[in-house]
């Protein structure tokens, strides 16, 4: 009998490292200049920081960290500091991941002490027999596996406290991005949002996360499908690996994730139909958003039915892509 050598031997896959800051109604008259490029600035760092785990050799899932941790520390978006406001005036964090060669996953849902939440998903996965740990009972758990702890108000920023006092005053819940859209914002920054990413390793290995404070205004212990494996998040080798950003509720009920990916695995649709197909059928239950999806090829798909996406790529060449409106070319 003789063994089949792969064409892509392991240690020599290429490399690729996809991600997003959220998307929704990011209007190019509302973001000034300056501000289009702090955001493409940490995006670029986000990429460098993913491909610099890459390039040496590391896994996906720890590139899929270091991207996310660079944009969880970034102000400019709606995950760890510069986390959107609960109804009660808390920053309630969510966040998953999940490794594509072994589909071991874990998450937390509504903390508000997790300096990264990401890691602290990362932790469930490693750490602990479960998927999914939530509130309290997360953040004992991750204080306890070396997770950094802050105190709550490290995540506040003044700019978000008037998001949530404006959320109130309209009786809204409200996805970040589309805070105040059609009305002129002082700043033209309030078009930013939950983050992700999806990495391939040397060795042919998917890996997704997905990191948000949810939505402004949120009440009730309101979860919504970042940190839900199939619906914000999914990765398995034999398919893709996905993050979601958008109406949380709508990817939950159509399984946007793992939609995507069935539909590539069981039904070779390429990668961009795919996430067109579900991001219609987020569209016909009254939502809307982005995926970003990548192969163990390293093709991908950044696609998104809203007016814009905050989304970067980086592959073997090293060089930090990033694109927010339609027009910006993906490569
Ligand atoms: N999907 C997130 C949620 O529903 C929000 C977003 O992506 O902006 O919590």
């Amino acid at each position: 009998m003789t063994t089949q050598i792969s064409s892509t031997p392991a240690n020599h896959s290429p490399i690729r490292l996809i991600i997003h800051g959220g998307a929704g109604a990011i209007k190019r008259n509302r973001l000034t200049a300056e501000r289009e490029q702090a955001y493409r600035q940490v995006l670029a760092e986000s990429l460098t920081a993913g491909h610099a785990v890459l390039k040496e050799g590391g896994s996906s899932i720890d590139a899929v960290i270091a991207a996310i941790v660079v944009m969880e520390d970034s102000p400019l978006f709606n995950a760890g500091k510069g986390a959107v406001f609960s109804h009660e005036g808390r920053n309630e964090l969510d966040a998953s991941i999940m490794d594509g060669a072994t589909r071991m996953a874990g998450a937390i849902a509504g903390v508000t002490t997790i300096r990264n939440p990401i890691r602290a998903a990362h932790a469930v996965m490693t750490q602990s027999k479960h998927v999914m740990l939530i509130g309290q009972g997360a953040e004992t758990f991750a204080a306890g596996h070396g997770t950094e702890i802050v105190d709550s108000s490290y995540f506040y920023t003044q700019h978000r406290w008037d998001q949530l006092q404006k959320a109130i005053a309209k009786e809204q819940v409200v996805r970040d991005h589309d805070m105040d859209s059609g009305t002129p914002s002082p700043d033209g920054d309030e078009k930013h949002g939950t983050v992700g990413a999806v990495a391939l390793d040397r060795c042919g290995n998917l890996a997704a996360g997905t990191s948000t404070g949810g939505l402004t205004n949120k009440r009730y212990g309101r979860v919504g499908d970042s940190p839900i494996i199939g619906a914000g998040t999914y990765a398995d080798n034999r398919s893709v690996a996905v993050s979601a950003t958008g109406s949380g509720e709508m990817f939950i009920q159509t399984a946007a994730a793992f939609n995507t990916a069935a539909q590539v695995r069981l039904q070779q649709v390429p990668l961009a139909e795919a996430a067109d197909r579900t991001l219609a059928e987020v569209a016909a239950l009254g939502g809307d958003g982005g995926l970003i999806v990548l192969d163990a090829q390293g093709r991908f798909a950044m696609r998104f039915n809203t007016s814009g996406m905050f989304r970067g790529s980086i592959g073997d060449d090293g060089i930090a892509r990033t694109g927010i409106f339609p027009d910006d070319v993906d490569y």
